[in-house]
C-alpha cells in the first residue's frame, strides 16, 4: 500500500499526470497481485515486468498516461487489445462503465479473468481473439487502448471508434526502438492523428503481422 502510494508520487504525480480519477485508480489497483510471485516484489518498481510466454505488464507511468490521454468518462464504453496480466484492464474499470478486452494468448487470459474475478471487476468482458479485428458486436466504442504494436493501426478499429471517439496505439516496427505512441480522435468521419512521445511494446501478433503468430 505504500510502496503503491510511492509510486504514484514519484513515477506519475511528479512526471505530470493530475486527471484525479486515473491517480486514484493508479492508487487503488492492486498491481503485486498481477504480476507471479517471482516478480511480487518489482511490482511498484518504474519498469514493465514479465508476465510470461515473452510478454510484460507496461511501466505503471505508461499506463497511466495512456489512460489519461483517452479522456474517459464514468459512462464510456472502452476497448481494450491485450490484456496481458489484466492490470491495464482493472485501471480501465476503475474508469469507465464497462472495458471490453481482448487477447490471444489463451493461457494469459485465462489468468487475467481470475485476478479481475476475484478483485470484484463486473464491468470487464474479455474474448479471445486476435485484437486486430476489434469486437465488432460491441462497437462502437468512446474509447481504445492498443497494448500491443501494431506496424499501423487496424483499420477495422477505427471503424468501431464512437463519433468523438479516441484511441491510443503504440505503432511501429516490432522489437525495434522506433515505435511512437499515435493518438487519435473521430470527428464525423474525419479522424485526426497526433504522435506522441517515442515507447516499446511487444508485437500485436496475428492479422496484418500474421507470421508473428509462429515467431
Ligand atoms: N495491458 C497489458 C499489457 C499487455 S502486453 C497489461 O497491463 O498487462 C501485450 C498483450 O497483447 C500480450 O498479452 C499479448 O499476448 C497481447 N496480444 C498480442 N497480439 C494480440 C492480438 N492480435 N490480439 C489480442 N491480443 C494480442
Amino acid at each position: 500500500m505504500a510502496l503503491r502510494q510511492q509510486m504514484v508520487d514519484e513515477q506519475i504525480v511528479a512526471r505530470g499526470i493530475h486527471d484525479a480519477s486515473v491517480l486514484a485508480a493508479m492508487r487503488t489497483v492492486p498491481r503485486h497481485l498481477f504480476v507471479d510471485a517471482a516478480h511480487a516484489d518489482q511490482a511498484y518498481t518504474d519498469k514493465p515486468i514479465p508476465i510470461g510466454l515473452g510478454q510484460t505488464i507496461s511501466q505503471p507511468y505508461i499506463v497511466a498516461s495512456m489512460s489519461e490521454r483517452l479522456s474517459l468518462n464514468p459512462t464510456d464504453r472502452v476497448l481494450e487489445i491485450g490484456t496481458g496480466s489484466g492490470y491495464q484492464t482493472a485501471i480501465l474499470a476503475e474508469l469507465v462503465f464497462a472495458v471490453f478486452s481482448i487477447e490471444i494468448l489463451p493461457t494469459l487470459l485465462l489468468e487475467a479473468q481470475h485476478r479481475l474475478t476475484r478483485l470484484g471487476y463486473q464491468n470487464v468482458e474479455t474474448q479471445l481473439s486476435d485484437g486486430a479485428v476489434g469486437w465488432p458486436k460491441q462497437a462502437p466504442f468512446d474509447a481504445i487502448m492498443v497494448t500491443a504494436a501494431p506496424r499501423e493501426v487496424p483499420p477495422a478499429l477505427l471503424s468501431q471508434l464512437a463519433d468523438g471517439g479516441r484511441l491510443i496505439a503504440p505503432v511501429g516496427h516490432p522489437a525495434q526502438q522506433n515505435q511512437r505512441l499515435v493518438f487519435m480522435r473521430r470527428e464525423g468521419d474525419t479522424f485526426t492523428r497526433t504522435e506522441l512521445y517515442a515507447v516499446r511494446f511487444v508485437p500485436l501478433r496475428g492479422g496484418a503481422d500474421k507470421p508473428d503468430l509462429n515467431a
